[in-house]
């Protein structure tokens, strides 16, 4: 069956059933389908990977004026939850070894200050130092949450990124390896836990047959229609990750070679997913001059994410470690990585670039 092929018999399955409205069989086999995956004893589908980091903080107990650690070098979602549980985010540096949480930038944190929670992030679908960190989370017995929502597909040390926390956390937005147009997952091998977050994410509806509620309620749950289509995706998953492979590999060896040209670092204890094929530069071009060159031919390339604490709405919060996600930010660039790229689009993006050296 082709690529998008499974999708369309979940969605009609949940048409024929009747379950078009909230719940129903999709997102249950979801939750277990996704658990099964990455190998979590349960999870629970919402509408966003923000929202799980929403739920997932909530569920750790993180609440009024509680700090939270959380990595500088992220997309801005990791830490807007940390501020809708109107606490304080501590932002953590980097190291060129992971590009991930820097573990000596996390033990500076803890001399300084008692987080309620730490939240750690495996960017790109690198995976973070998990060894290192989850030694220094349990050294201080604060829970670790994950956000594993660009690594779906990801393992360190044959273990699946997400499950090495108290919570992970997967969205399946618009952009990300599998998409359900929308939608996000935690999972947990508390299952008391996961079934909070449920509750509280179908607005704290209490058990009566009345409408009672008893604690504050979220419209965060997975639809039956989306929850089919990620069911379909999921079927994809392994597909996808040898794809994105594929094109890492493309690239590194058409312009590993280049002067200043640095890709992102795979570590032997990692197998990524590849979720974007990422470098820096370090010589006389740009990631900008690679930027313009590629957006004339009409080709989308991006940018490393920007720093939290150099963002103008998180500036306020203290910001632990050197400047390293400042350097990975200036010198780096996310090249193409589409699934649906063939050799000769591939082909076409390595000569653009190339020609920047000429
Ligand atoms: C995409 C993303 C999120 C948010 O997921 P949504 O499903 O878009 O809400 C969180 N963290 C990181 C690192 C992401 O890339």
């Amino acid at each position: 069956m082709s690529d998008e092929g499974y999708e369309m018999q979940y969605i009609q399955e949940a048409f024929d059933t009747n379950w078009i409205a909230p719940l129903g069989k999709n997102v249950d086999e979801f939750e277990s389908e996704l658990a099964d995956k990455v190998g979590s004893k349960a999870a629970a589908a919402l509408s966003s990977g923000t929202a799980a980091i929403h739920m997932a903080l909530k569920a750790a107990g993180v609440g009024k004026g509680d700090l939270v650690f959380c990595p500088t070098l992220t997309f801005s979602a990791t830490a807007n939850p940390i501020i809708y549980q109107n606490a304080i985010p501590v932002f953590i540096d980097s190291d060129y070894e992971t590009w991930n949480m820097s573990p000596e930038a996390l033990e500076k944190a803890f001399e300084k200050y008692s987080p309620k929670a730490v939240i750690v992030v495996h960017l790109y679908g690198l995976s973070a130092d998990m060894d290192r960190i989850i030694q220094i989370c349990n050294k201080h017995s604060v829970p670790l949450i994950e956000d594993a929502a660009e690594s779906l597909g990801t393992y360190y040390k044959e273990k699946h990124t997400g499950t090495f926390g108290d919570y992970g956390v997967f969205s399946f937005n618009g952009n990300k390896i599998i998409t359900t147009s929308g939608g996000g997952m935690l999972v947990s091998d508390n299952e008391e836990r996961i079934a909070k977050v449920r509750f509280w994410a179908t607005q704290s509806r209490d058990p009566a047959r009345h409408y009672q509620h008893s604690e504050l309620g979220f419209n965060y749950r997975m639809s039956n229609i989306v929850a089919g289509i990620g069911r379909g995706q999921l079927k994809v998953l392994d597909q996808r990750v040898k794809k994105k492979k594929y094109i890492f590999e493309f690239y590194k060896r058409e312009l590993g070679g280049l002067d200043g040209v640095e890709f992102m670092p795979i570590n032997e204890w990692n197998e990524p997913n590849y979720w974007l094929s990422c470098m820096t530069l370090s010589g006389k071009v740009k990631p900008l001059d690679i930027m313009e060159a590629l957006e004339i031919e009409n080709v989308e390339s991006r940018p490393i994410w920007k720093p939290m604490h150099m963002q103008p709405f998180f500036e306020k919060y203290d910001y632990i470690g050197g400047d390293v996600a400042e350097k990975l930010f200036e010198s780096g660039i996310c090249l193409p990585s589409d699934t649906k790229m063939n050799d000769e689009d591939l082909g076409r993006i390595v000569e653009i670039v190339k020609g920047l050296w000429r």
